[in-house]
């Protein structure tokens, strides 16, 4: 088990923090927090990737050391908003992988997408707590990012909502006591479409997320509910749990966040508010809580939740996932390096909605699973998925 279990020292001192992708739903949300509690925190580093009058407002605000952008064409534009402030400027994927080596007692994995990979492997092997929301991070390098926590003493701590609700109700201690985790799921936009209605939605439809704000990528992740298929593949490697132990269980309220299931026949659950800060507060104030300004949960007026199975023949990303962590190896790269390309085309308007588990699907049978042996080896085999589904997308007739 990576996760943190044990407290980590902690001085009388603010926490000194750097977030990789401030700029973002999740870096936005951390620094909300980090506002309201200006005597806990103090910032090292922020990170964006081209989103430099934000990133500047944010290092100034916050008065950071180090403010760093991974696209090279943003330097200039970052250094002059910043010129005067005494704020070090950076840029290119190298600088942000540095930031996030930077010592630090707590780092946010926020950048979206395998992207986060390098960084967050850096920010692990400082040895510091890192809260991980980067899911892509975990499917791609899960067995080889949990070794490394490992061999560098860091400590994991889970910010995606539904693992963060889980690591909150599990026994650390007990882990044979434990049946099965319960990944709970929204069903996105279009839980009740058919697959005649889902042919034509649009990028539009697919971010508008019935409850929760977030990033473009995750929210069209959400629609196709690839995105649980990610939680599913990132919950086995957090948790050290055997794919056939985790179910999935769509939840349209979004209260209970998960659940973890005991031999005994007791089910325990986190509950709260669909919002992203509850457990960023969680793992910002670990192993503490913190008082955060969400609205309170009032389950009278809520008055009834709901729950029914997941439906992998219209949402087939579900399947998808299932068999690539079943199959290991290489097969978790292939299935999120095709998926982020699929997206990105969606969103740009050049595929159709129902084509991106399409564009998944024969990138995964191009490259059947082999082993997965060294983190270069992620990097040639994501690079490998995307030449593959970015040639599905070329192929396809102009229009279709
Ligand atoms: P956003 O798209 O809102 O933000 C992404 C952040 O990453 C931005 O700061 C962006 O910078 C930066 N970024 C994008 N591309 C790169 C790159 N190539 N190199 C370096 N930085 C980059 O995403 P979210 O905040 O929604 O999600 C972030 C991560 O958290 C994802 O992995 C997501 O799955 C996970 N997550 C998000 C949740 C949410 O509620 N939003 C919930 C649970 C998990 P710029 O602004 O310049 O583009």
């Amino acid at each position: 088990m990576s996760l943190a279990s044990t407290s980590p020292s902690r001085a009388d001192q603010p926490r000194r923090l750097s977030i990789l992708g401030s700029t973002g739903s999740i870096g936005c949300s951390t620094l909300d927090l980090v506002e309201r509690n200006p005597d806990a925190f103090s910032i090292e580093a922020l990170t964006a990737n081209r989103s430099v009058a934000r990133l500047a407002m944010q290092a100034k605000r916050f008065g950071a050391r180090l403010a760093v952008v991974a696209d090279d064409s943003a330097y200039a534009d970052l250094k002059e908003a910043l010129s005067g402030s005494g704020i070090e400027v950076a840029a290119g994927p190298a600088a942000v992988a540095e930031a996030a080596g930077r010592p630090t007692d707590w780092v946010m994995s926020a950048i979206v997408g395998a992207a986060g990979l390098a960084p967050t492997l850096a920010a692990i092997r400082q040895g510091t707590v890192v809260g991980l929301a980067n899911k892509e991070t975990l499917v791609c390098a899960g067995s080889l990012m949990t070794a490394e926590v490992r061999r560098c003493g860091a400590q994991l701590l889970p910010v995606d909502s539904e693992h963060n609700a889980i690591f909150q109700v599990l026994d650390l201690e007990q882990p044979q006591s434990v049946d099965k985790l319960i990944l709970t799921a929204s069903g996105g936009p279009f839980r009740t479409f058919s697959r005649a209605d889902m042919a034509s939605v649009t990028p539009a439809q697919a971010v508008a997320h019935p409850n929760w704000d977030m990033g473009a990528k995750i929210s069209v992740d959400s629609a196709t509910m690839m995105n649980k298929g990610l939680e599913l593949i990132e919950a086995h490697f957090l948790f050290d749990m055997p794919e056939e132990r985790i179910d999935i269980l769509v939840h349209p309220e979004s209260v209970i966040h998960s659940m973890v299931s005991y031999v005994d026949g007791s089910v325990l659950a986190q509950l709260g508010q669909p919002d992203m800060r509850t457990p960023i507060a969680y793992a910002l104030a670990w192993p503490e809580r913190m008082a955060t300004p969400v609205e309170r949960l009032d389950l009278a007026s809520i008055g009834r939740l709901t729950f029914e199975p997941p439906d992998e023949t219209r949402f087939p990303s579900l399947r998808l996932a299932r068999a690539a962590l079943r199959a290991g190896g290489t097969a978790p790269v292939t299935l999120n390096a095709a998926n982020e390309e699929a997206v990105a085309a969606f969103l740009a308007g050049r595929l159709g909605f129902l084509e991106i588990p399409e564009v998944v699907e024969r990138a995964l049978e191009a490259h059947p699973a082999v082993e997965l042996n060294s983190l270069e080896e992620v990097d040639a085999v994501d690079s490998r998925a995307r030449m593959t589904a970015k040639g599905l997308l070329e192929a396809r007739a102009p229009g279709a």
